[in-house]
């Protein structure tokens, strides 16, 4: 089945309630009926709602509906974004171990991969994702992950993602791609060979900014590389934490359920079923949002490329990008989502823009349906150290859009007053 009819349909049984609308689940336990089915439920005898921190009907439905776009297993649904990062590193790597991360990533992803979870004694090397050719020198025994985002955050950069997945495969590393910006619609990792892709679904799949969300999802076959594997023991080896249990030997995809069993119910960083249903009703329409949100930034994008005090444009779907190549290899239509970013000249230019702009909110979010400009120098990368910035392409008169899906016209106007 196509992804569209997917989006709309999968993973729900209308016949239970008879209602168009997916049910909203509001609670919090479930009514075991008998002591056995409690304890087989317990037992993973047999797999079913327990207790909401670990599963609930309504997110069990957005769960099935991103592992069938991502053409993936299993997925599991996380209460934001950097959630469901965590829990996909987490899951892989534990103290003294080493995961190599993308120099080109979301600020949330660096700060949380280079520096919390140092604190935690996980240690990350950078690679240079653009072409990849240091990363397998800085592989060891060690390494449990290698992250990267597939259009990345803010810069629009596109990975060599070929070379990145066959050092993973080589070295029996596991591959956790953040698919944030493309969505499923545009870029399918798991097809590419990614092991794992993870989301921020308060993005393009919400679309209107209302709700903050994250996803797992495990590749088809993904047991199969994890059972048996000396990188990561603690899938093959009893865990104390479930009275002894070895996820290598259940039935069921393990990725997501050690997420489930072992994070997830720990830290209970568990999305609200409410947001699971406004995040269903964002995926019901991501595929025509994302193809038009990619359309107008093309129009933006063209147009800033033309303008004078317009230092730089990224956006891989033009032609002239240097990425056009990479958009065109691995991106549906070539569409690159409705993520652009320039560089005028300077701190105060950029400034000038972001205060002068009216159709543009100054707003450190991406997706939305409406449009958004940003300064990352100055917010969501700020904390970052200069050599950070530097290393991650972030340049002081850089700004950021998200293109929403007002007219390109009116939008083109806007910035056509503020660059002046
Ligand atoms: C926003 C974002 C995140 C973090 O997601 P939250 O839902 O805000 O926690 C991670 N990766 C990328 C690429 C993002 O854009």
């Amino acid at each position: 089945m196509t992804q569209e009819t997917l989006a709309l349909h999968h993973g729900y049984d209308k016949r239970a309630f008879g209602t168009m609308s997916v049910p909203i689940y509001q609670t919090t336990a479930y009514d075991f009926e008998t002591a056995e089915h409690a304890a087989n439920l317990f037992a993973l005898k047999e797999l079913g709602p327990i207790y909401t921190r670990l599963n609930n009907p309504t997110t069990d439905i957005l769960e099935a509906r991103i592992a069938a776009l991502e053409n993936g297993e299993a997925a599991i649904a996380t209460a934001s974004g950097q959630a469901a990062i965590f829990c996909a590193i987490a899951n892989l790597a534990a103290v003294g171990d080493t995961i190599i991360v993308a120099k080109k990533v979301y600020g949330g992803s660096t700060t949380l991969l280079t520096h919390t979870l140092k604190r935690f004694g996980i240690k990350a090397k950078v690679f240079e994702s653009d072409h990849a050719d240091d990363l397998e020198a800085l592989i060891d025994e060690n390494t449990k992950a290698i992250f990267f985002e597939a259009l990345s955050n803010p810069q629009i950069a596109i990975p060599n993602i070929e070379k990145i997945v066959a050092i993973a495969q080589k070295y029996n590393i596991i591959s956790v791609c953040d698919n944030t910006v493309a969505t499923p619609i545009l870029f399918q990792p798991l097809n590419h060979g990614v092991d794992v892709s993870v989301h921020s679904a308060s993005k393009y799949i919400c679309g209107q900014g209302s709700a903050l969300g994250g996803l797992v999802v495990e590749a088809k076959g993904l047991n199969a590389k994890l059972i048996g594997n000396p990188r990561y023991p603690h899938f093959n080896e009893p865990d104390e934490s479930y009275h002894g249990l070895v996820y290598a030997q259940l039935p069921f995809p393990i990725f997501s359920l050690r997420i489930r069993l072992s994070l997830i119910r720990d830290i209970g960083a568990t999305i609200s079923p409410y947001n699971s249903w406004l995040l269903i009703q964002g995926l019901e329409t991501l595929s025509l949002r994302i193809k038009e949100h990619s359309r107008n930034a093309y129009k933006v994008a063209s147009f800033l490329k033309s303008h004078p005090k317009v230092k730089h444009v990224s956006y891989p779907a033009l032609e002239s990008d240097a990425l056009h190549g990479r958009a065109k290899q691995y991106f549906k239509d070539g569409m690159t989502s409705g993520l652009l970013s320039f560089e005028v000249e300077g701190l105060e230019f950029a400034k000038h823009i972001l205060n002068t702009t009216k159709l543009f909110s100054v707003v450190v979010n991406i997706g939305d349906s409406k449009s958004i400009i940003t300064h990352p120098a100055s917010t969501t990368h700020q904390q970052l150290s200069r050599d950070e910035l530097e290393r991650s392409g972030i340049k002081e008169g850089m700004i950021r859009l998200s293109v929403g899906l007002e007219n390109a016209d009116d939008l083109i106007e806007d910035l056509k007053v503020a660059l002046g």
